[in-house]
């Protein structure tokens, strides 16, 4: 995979609004989502609207509950391992909210400023597709090499860092699996 001007230039290209500028710069933390809409729906093009403010609040109850947010995350990886790219992974993308992780010996804050957000489309109890992790794991293997202050100690999920708010990926997430497939490197051919 491979990544120019801060696109996965293998992906499917929807430009959100909902970005700016990152205030120093730094990309050295992946945070992992999981998103699905209406949620527990898969397919159809709800999330694309939702993070380009184009979701119709009389389509379903819960866009009607969400209207007016302004989110984005930088990449969604569908069920069938399709990359959507919505924000270059050198601006700063809308997805970490109140949040904070503990980067060597201090917590911090804003998130975004220093984050790529990548979600995965599921709802926390299914399991997430093979197609999944194997994309997954290779966009964190072109991340890791495109910003090298990124690293396999440098990830985390959005519960982890939003504890009181938040429970994405979910229990349906295998970290154990998922951190096997970054590992594995592809034998020659
Ligand atoms: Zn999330």
């Amino acid at each position: 995979m491979v990544i120019e001007q801060g696109w996965l230039t293998s992906a499917r290209r929807v430009p959100s609004p909902n970005c700016d500028a990152r205030p120093e710069g730094e990309v050295s933390l992946l945070l992992l989502h999981s998103i699905s809409l209406p949620p527990g729906v898969f397919g159809g093009d709800a999330i694309e609207r939702l993070f380009t403010n184009r979701l119709d609040p009389s389509a379903h109850p819960f866009f009607a509950a969400i209207q007016g947010l302004r989110v984005s995350a930088h990449l969604l990886i569908r069920r069938d391992g399709e990359c959507v790219q919505f924000v270059p992974f050198r601006r700063r993308a809308w997805h970490a909210g109140r949040s904070r992780w503990r980067d060597g010996a201090r917590w911090r804050a804003a998130l975004n400023d220093f984050a790529i957000g990548i979600e995965l489309e599921g709802d926390e109890v299914s399991p997430y597709t093979a197609a999944q992790y194997e994309r997954l794991a290779e966009v964190t293997r072109a991340l890791f090499a495109a910003y090298p202050a990124l690293d396999a100690s440098r990830i985390a999920g959005h519960a982890e860092v939003a504890p009181l708010r938040k429970s994405d990926p979910g229990p349906a997430f295998d970290w154990a699996y998922w951190r096997q497939r970054l590992a594995a490197r592809r034998e020659p051919d």
